[in-house]
């Protein structure tokens, strides 16, 4: 993270994350990487550390740190591995609806277990509503005692281990998206399962699978907030979380010119570092101009959100730059290491299949712009 404006907490914060990043989980990622499972011993010590308290009120037993110090723990953990960092902020996905809509008894319990290092999973997309979320077909039928859910969400985050699943559903289908309604279920309700890990290009310490809901019974108080805000409540959640989201890319963007920055001061071409040659150096200045300004658009989100001002195309343009330039900046760290670049065992390629999928969860990067122009244009 740049150094600018920050005070002396979010000073020793940061280190703490970096040093966090360099000696846990740097040295690990690529093998981690390979395997595609999650370095759980750095996670138990990312919980003890506090990392997922950061965003929690005291009055749940978190931190109570602002938004600000939040992405900028997000940024520092995405630089040692995405994949890792994604976990928590997956759960932090899910703790969204619950903050924004649950009850004291609600937030209580989903803190309980994220605070605690237990994962949470928001479960939105199914096989035919990804970027066209309304057209979600999981139902929640009202009975006497509470609702039953039935449906298949596709590629949820921490779906195979999530203690607790926030699930939208229809529960009118004759009012479109204003029939769909936010579930708080425990992953131990008889009902909820998973399909297998998906097999993922990047970001692979954190899994993703289908999650099933068959004849799943919930009580009354599983609803989040009321019957038909399921919708609203979505949207909100995901204009906040791009703002974590945005952060995660800047981190790989960052790691990338890092790597880029030692690698053409060691290797040699023609008798001489490649950082002498110009056509490096303005790549490597290309990178830094547009991580700064990536990194820019999430503090600018931040802080607004830290005031109170949600601002949706300010979220959705930080998400869309920041995960493009996160593309961006580690394809041309791919290309400044030449062929070796391209080989597995050198860090770069990593952070390439890493970044990709910044413009695609969260809302792809084409619906962000859908987001910026309808929001200039209406
Ligand atoms: C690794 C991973 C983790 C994920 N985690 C979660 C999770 O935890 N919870 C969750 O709910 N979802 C999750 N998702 C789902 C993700 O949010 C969706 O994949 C994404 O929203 C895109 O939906 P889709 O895959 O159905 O693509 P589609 O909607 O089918 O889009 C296909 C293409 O068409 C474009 N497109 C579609 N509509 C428009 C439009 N109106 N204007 C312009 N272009 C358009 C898209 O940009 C894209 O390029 C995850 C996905 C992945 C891959």
């Amino acid at each position: 993270m740049g150094d600018y404006v920050m005070n002396d907490m979010q000073k020793r914060i940061r280190q703490l994350c970096r040093e966090f990043s360099l000696n846990e989980l740097i040295p690990t990622s690529k093998e981690y990487d390979i395997e595609g499972r999650l370095n759980e011993d750095a996670y138990r010590k990312a919980v003890e550390i506090g990392f997922t308290k950061i965003a929690w009120g005291k009055e749940y037993g978190g931190l109570g740190l602002d938004t600000v110090t939040q992405v900028m723990v997000t940024e520092e953990l995405s630089y040692g591995d995405a994949g890792f960092a994604n976990v928590m902020v997956a759960s932090s996905l899910a703790a969204r609806p619950v903050l924004m809509a649950g009850t004291e008894e609600q937030k209580q319990f989903m803190a309980d277990i994220v605070i605690h290092g237990g994962k949470a999973a928001f479960c939105l997309t199914e096989a035919n509503a990804g970027s066209d979320a309304g057209a979600i077909r999981t139902s929640a039928k009202k009975t006497e005692d509470g609702y039953i859910i039935n449906g298949s969400k596709c590629f949820i985050t921490n779906g195979p281990e999530a203690e607790v699943y926030i699930v939208f559903a229809m529960t009118d289908n004759s009012k479109g998206v204003k029939g769909i309604s936010a579930f708080l279920v425990p992953g131990d309700t008889p009902g909820v399962g998973h399909g297998a890990h998906e097999d993922k290009v990047g970001i692979r310490q954190s899994s993703a699978s289908d999650v099933i809901f068959q004849d799943v019974k919930v009580p009354f108080s599983a609803l989040l907030g009321k019957e038909g805000e399921g919708f609203k409540i979505a949207m909100k959640t995901l204009d906040i979380a791009r703002i974590d989201c945005a952060a995660a890319a800047v981190g790989i963007a960052q790691r990338a010119i890092d790597l880029s920055v030692k690698y053409a001061k060691e290797r040699k071409t023609f008798g001489k570092p490649i950082a002498k040659l110009q056509a490096i150096q303005f790549m490597i200045a290309d990178m830094e101009i547009q991580t700064e300004a990536a990194r820019a658009l999430v503090r600018q989100a931040a802080e607004l959100k830290d005031m109170g001002q949600i601002n949706s195309k300010i979220c959705a343009c930080a998400k869309a730059f920041a995960g493009d330039t996160a593309v961006r900046v580690a394809t041309d760290a791919v290309q400044i290491y030449g062929g070796y670049g391209y080989i597995r065992d050198y860090p770069v390629e990593k952070l390439m299949r890493d970044a990709k999928i910044f413009q695609i969860f969260d809302g792809t990067n084409q619906i962000q712009r859908v987001v910026i122009a309808g929001n200039m244009l209406k």
